[in-house]
């Protein structure tokens, strides 16, 4: 190197220092809750060294896009670790987008998913034999239904529609809570993968957030059912209705009232069987309903 170039490289490092002033070359990522479990859901709130247009990520093989709080300076996105999903660390990364022709800002984070602890246990519940011991005609209406549901499901609008906090469905008390194990007529099921409030026949069902209304109509399990698209992926769904209050398409604001509840489907009795949804995952409505939400 030359002394000349020495010069200019002392020079540009000089520059470079007053250009950016320590504190701003972090980044700060946090999750709330700081705790992360499988099965709930999470906010990732990132402040990025420098100003972004926009900012993307990817958990446990998700696309993630975040918004800008202009409220905190904060990126947010809501996220969720699957009910699957063992303990260990997994990794955040993110890619910031910055005005031409400035290069993105790459960055990634660590966090620690921890075992949740759901009830086990075990209900014994009787429930028409067309759901444990479906005919082959009730087969193709399964079938039908896992379709509509695969197809519909799948389509994630990249717009976020919800707007702060998640809120209950129905004001009653809780008769099933998410992540418990149950058995149908001595048959083991999945983990329940939703939340069931005490309710009867005819209550009125409201809105958890704004949203789009994907499917409303009646399908073979689910009864008569709701599911609210909230954007970037992520759906409520409501289960065993009695009557519906909007139809595919319509837009619809938190506390709406969506439909009424009932017994509907493959169920015991009349009840709300409420879910969360988001990206191919369902994760805990009692706790989506608890983060608070920008
Ligand atoms: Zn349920």
């Amino acid at each position: 190197m030359t002394l000349q170039n020495l010069r200019i490289a002392a020079g540009a490092i000089v520059l470079f220092c007053v250009l950016l002033p320590a504190h701003a070359v972090t980044w700060t990522v946090r999750s709330e809750p700081a705790r992360l479990v499988n099965g709930a859901p999470l906010l990732f709130r990132v402040k990025p060294p420098a100003k972004l247009d926009s900012l993307s990520g990817t958990w446990l093989g998700h696309q993630l896009t975040f918004s800008y709080d202009a409220a905190t300076r904060t990126w947010f996105a809501l996220a969720g670790v699957g009910i699957e999903t063992a303990p260990g660390k997994y990794t955040l990364e993110l890619t910031g987008a910055r005005p031409s022709p400035k290069p993105p800002l790459n960055f990634s984070r660590s966090f620690t998913v921890a075992r949740a602890t759901y009830p086990k246990i075990k209900v014994e519940l009787t429930v028409e034999k067309k759901f444990t011991e479906p005919t082959p005609e009730q087969l193709q209406q399964i079938e039908e239904g896992k379709k509509v549901k695969q197809d519909y499901f799948n389509r994630v609008t990249p717009d976020r529609e919800w707007s702060g906090a998640f809120t209950t469905p129905a004001e009653a008390s809780i008769s099933d809570v998410f992540g418990s194990q149950r058995i149908f007529n001595g048959v083991a099921q999945s983990p329940h993968q939703g939340l069931d409030f005490r309710v009867p026949a005819g209550t009125p069902v409201a809105a958890m957030n704004n949203g789009t209304v994907l499917l409303a109509r009646p399908m073979y399990f689910e009864g008569n059912f709701v599911v609210l698209d909230h954007g970037q992926g992520l759906l409520t769904l409501y289960l065993h209705l009695s009557e519906f209050k909007v139809k595919e398409g319509d837009v619809v604001k938190r506390g709406d009232v969506i439909a009424l509840s009932g017994g509907t489907g493959r169920t015991t009795g009349p009840h709300l069987h409420v879910a969360v949804r988001w990206q191919g995952t369902y994760l805990d409505p009692a706790r989506l309903m608890q983060l608070s939400l920008p």
